[in-house]
């Protein structure tokens, strides 16, 4: 077997948290040329880097012409161990492009603080009061809407924001960010969940430093607590 297909190497994590390619751009490594003819050397140079789907590949140039088919990470390693002599250019590292995982794992974080959130509200009694009271008015509005009864409506709206502004205070006196425990705009394409089919929507694009951020925190918090 020349590489290892059938497993992927682990993506890398650098010391901030955040994901990279396994080997850099740039990296350029003297190679000899077969087990039988060791004279034969060449420049083994990785020209691009790619994350396509769940996987790494990588442009390669032998002797500066570029192979036709970009390498895996495995094939890589298996090159460069194999026949690799040593390092000319050393390259540099590049930030993996966001990952489904990433994202998978920062909506449903968001999700569960939500859900949190709600779930501790539930239990301030004055909130829950307000809002009940708030929400009775609707009605009341509708109606008096419906018999062309403006002036009454709009001191019914009156009364119902109050309320609202009120319940939002009570939230935001034990903790709760009034805006963490509203309904969230979803996307209808991914319906909020920021992927579809194991692709990335376009609405968690716009998200990708926040995402990325979350994740390595994450990373480096899970070291940590391993670490002890
Ligand atoms: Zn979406």
């Amino acid at each position: 077997m020349q590489d290892n297909k059938g497993e992927k190497m682990p993506l890398y994590v650098g010391k901030d948290g955040k994901l990279y390619f396994n080997f850099a751009q740039g990296l350029k490594v003297q190679m000899h040329g077969s087990d039988y003819d060791k004279s034969e050397n060449y420049v083994y140079e990785i020209v691009g880097c790619h994350y396509i789907g769940t996987t790494e590949y990588y442009d390669v140039e032998t002797d500066g012409i570029r192979l036709p088919q970009p390498n895996s990470a495995n094939r890589v390693k298996y090159l460069v161990s194999r026949y690799g002599v040593k390092t000319l250019a050393s390259g540099k590292r590049l930030e993996l492009p966001l990952t489904v995982a990433e994202v998978k794992a920062y909506f449903a974080y968001i999700e569960h603080k939500r859900e949190q959130a709600i779930s501790e509200a539930g239990k301030l009694t004055e909130y829950v009061a307000l809002k009940i009271a708030a929400n009775q008015l609707v009605s009341q509005i509708g109606y008096a809407q419906a018999f062309g009864k403006t002036t009454e409506a709009d001191a019914l709206e009156e009364q119902r924001a109050e309320l609202e502004r009120r319940a939002a205070a009570e939230l935001h006196a034990h903790g709760i960010d009034p805006d963490e425990i509203a309904e969230p705009k979803r996307c209808s394409k991914c319906a909020g969940r920021g992927f579809v089919y194991n692709h990335i929507c376009a609405c968690a694009v716009p998200l990708t430093q926040t995402i990325k951020d979350f994740n390595a925190k994450q990373r480096l918090h899970f070291a940590n607590v391993l670490r002890g």
